[in-house]
């Protein structure tokens, strides 16, 4: 059975690698979607959140099927790639109350569709894109967070 991983990836973090690496290690095959816009305000265009993706990736040494740009409703998406099951990495309980509205609504557009939740490694529990731009923002150090291939993006981008 193969497993869609959704999300805006902006940028990936060692967060979202641990929840593709555990996936891999369950599914015949995952895919990596990436959501071409978002209600979030973006600093990464599609192209390279998909290309920064791919480079984490292949640093931490992980195979998926596939990297894709998507825009539309998932479950559009879904569809169109013969997917029945989607993946979403739980944090800290604050992802639970949109989580829960996101599979619920996501069962009415589809029935036959399922979302299965994943617990990253304790570590990246607190981990987001959103924190790890602040902090590069401020010139910390975020190798601890991020694959060295988005940490040099993050240097040169939140340098401007
Ligand atoms: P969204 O898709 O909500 O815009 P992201 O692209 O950042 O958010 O994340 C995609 C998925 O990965 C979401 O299910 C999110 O909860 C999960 N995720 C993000 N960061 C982590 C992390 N550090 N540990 C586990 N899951 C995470």
């Amino acid at each position: 059975m193969k497993a869609v991983y959704p999300g805006t990836f902006d940028p990936a973090t060692r967060g979202h690698v641990d929840i593709i690496r555990r996936a891999t290690q369950i599914f015949d095959g995952v895919e990596v979607a990436v959501v071409r816009s978002s209600r979030k305000e973006l600093t990464f265009s599609a192209e390279e959140r998909a290309a920064l993706v791919r480079g984490s990736l292949e640093e931490a040494g992980i195979r998926v099927a596939a990297v894709t740009i998507f825009d539309g409703l998932l479950v559009d998406f879904m569809r169109s790639a013969g997917h029945t099951v989607f993946l979403r990495g739980l944090r800290a309980i604050s992802d639970f109350e949109f989580e829960l509205q996101m599979q619920l609504m996501n069962r009415k557009l589809d029935p036959g569709i399922t979302g299965l939740y994943l617990l990253p490694s304790e570590e990246y529990i607190y981990l987001s894109s959103t924190l790890v731009k602040e902090i590069a923002s401020r010139g910390g150090d975020v190798s601890f967070f991020v694959f060295p291939c988005v940490e040099s993006i993050l240097r040169e981008r939140m340098a401007r």
